[in-house]
């Protein structure tokens, strides 16, 4: 993990405001970052930074809206290892039509070792840690006995299709 993070950040509808206020007090510390958002709070935080800190313009990607699948392209991009921090504010009172996919991203950050905030205090930890502005090489975790098993799992497949 470069010192240039690639953070990733999506909220919910009932936490958006919490993830512009979040977004407004750290606007210079994040501003040297990556962003890569999910399609609507991507809007409203571009919005934010023209409107309140035109010399500021930072990197910001949008994806598509989470609930039309921006959450999967984040998870993808998690798998790719393009995602360095995930700042994802949940909703925990109200059912989310996509509810599949905003746990498989959380999901994803646990397979993949991300630094991940569900929360605003969470995420002022990450950002005030030492390690934000510092290169941080975490330790990847060791699938290699599940793949072992994947690949015994891919020779019992190949067989009994040509038992077919
Ligand atoms: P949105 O998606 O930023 O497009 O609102 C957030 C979400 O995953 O619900």
């Amino acid at each position: 993990m470069n010192k240039i993070k690639k953070i990733g950040l999506v909220a919910h509808d009932a936490r958006k405001q919490d993830m512009l206020d979040w977004v407004r007090f750290n606007a210079v510390s994040l501003a040297p970052h990556k962003l890569i958002c999910t399609g609507t709070t991507g809007r409203l935080i571009l919005e934010m930074f023209e409107a309140e800190f035109p010399g500021l313009s930072p990197d910001l990607t949008r994806l598509k809206s989470g609930p039309l699948g921006g959450d999967q392209q984040m998870g993808a991009l998690i798998a790719d290892d393009k995602i360095d921090i995930l700042i994802f504010l949940t909703d925990p009172m109200t059912t989310q039509p996509h509810d599949v996919d905003v746990k498989a991203l959380v999901r994803l950050c646990a397979v993949y070792n991300t630094v991940l905030a569900c929360n605003k205090s969470t995420a002022d930890f990450i950002i005030s840690s030492p390690l934000f502005e510092e290169s941080y090489d975490p330790i990847d975790h060791d699938y290699s006995t599940y793949l072992a098993r994947e690949s015994i799992g891919k020779q019992e497949m190949a067989a009994s299709k040509s038992d077919i």
